[in-house]
């Protein structure tokens, strides 16, 4: 394990940290009257907070950033936005011989008939993908597990949804003054759960409420079958530490587990194998700032 701190940014690191102080003393004297009488707030190192809008999205495109934060010394905190619902997915492990992966699944025999509910709001999937997301988490060993258990209404009432990731956001923010906070980048992604994510931080950034805020390009991976064509116009490509990418290997492996006992399913392989296995493959994250164009609304 000696091998984490050569790799590891050295000019960055510190300075991004003494950056975060700053804006963190800035927004506590702003916005947070209630949080003031808390004596170890400004003491602790504020967390870095990375918003998965899915299930897998934290495997794809988050884990070597997580990594990376909790290497520089930064608590992790993991929240998922979205419970996940999807029809598509229940009927795919509802199909008795599986033709997904090729027919190739890592269910015994390749067989799964669950009779899972496959109408909104199918709460077997949103189990069995959060359990999933769980055992993600564990493996990159981050410091808490968020759970909004917001419906995924990107589809539907769009403003609304992203109303209301703002104000679980808000209350982060406030709750933990000087946090950073990274998000999908969304308008790359160009999917309306994404999309919703990174409009909900450019309102927040707009009002002032967040000042710290990067986004991970996550479909990056499925989006550019050739490596090369990855993170056009990026701020930062994080190369990921060989001791660090077998972490992310093993979050992705939680997404290709077959363990009905502990409600693994291998969901994430049913739901996006290319996408996982293109992640696995490729040891480099892609992170940008938001662009001064930047246009709100469903992708
Ligand atoms: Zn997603
Ligand atoms: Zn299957």
């Amino acid at each position: 394990m000696p091998a984490h701190d050569p790799n590891r940014p050295t000019s960055s690191g510190p300075s991004r940290r003494s950056v975060l102080t700053t804006a963190g003393l800035v927004a506590a004297g702003v916005a947070l009257d209630t949080a003031v009488g808390a004596p170890s707030a400004s003491a602790a190192a504020a967390p870095a907070i990375f918003y998965s809008p899915h299930q897998d999205d934290e495997a794809i495109g988050l884990a070597g950033s997580i990594l990376e934060h909790k290497a520089a010394g930064r608590p992790v905190y993991l929240v998922l936005v979205s419970k996940g619902e999807n029809g598509d997915l229940a009927a795919f492990m509802n199909q008795g011989n599986c033709q997904s992966l090729g027919g190739n699944c890592s269910a015994p025999g390749h067989y799964h008939k669950l009779g899972w509910q496959e109408s909104w709001p199918t709460p077997e999937v949103v189990t069995g993908r959060t359990a999933e997301f769980n055992l993600s988490a564990k493996a990159l060993g981050v410091d808490k597990v968020i759970n909004f258990k917001l419906s995924d209404e990107a589809f539907g009432d769009y403003d609304n949804f992203v109303k209301k990731i703002m104000a679980k956001v808000r209350a982060l923010a406030q709750q933990y003054p000087g946090a950073s906070h990274k998000f999908a980048a969304g308008w790359l992604d160009k999917n309306p759960t994404h999309k919703a994510c990174s409009d909900a931080a450019y309102w927040l950034m707009k009002n002032g409420e967040l000042t710290d805020v990067r986004f991970n390009h996550i479909y990056a991976y499925q989006q550019y079958p050739n490596p090369a064509d990855r993170g056009r116009g990026a701020a930062y490509v994080l190369n990921i530490p060989a001791a660090h990418m077998a972490k992310k290997r093993s979050s992705i492996l939680a997404y290709n587990t077959w363990d009905p006992s502990r409600n693994l399913y291998t969901l994430g392989y049913h739901s996006v194998p290319v996408w996982l296995e293109q992640a696995h493959a490729d040891p480099r994250e892609f992170v940008y700032t938001l662009p001064s164009n930047y246009r709100t609304g469903p992708v």
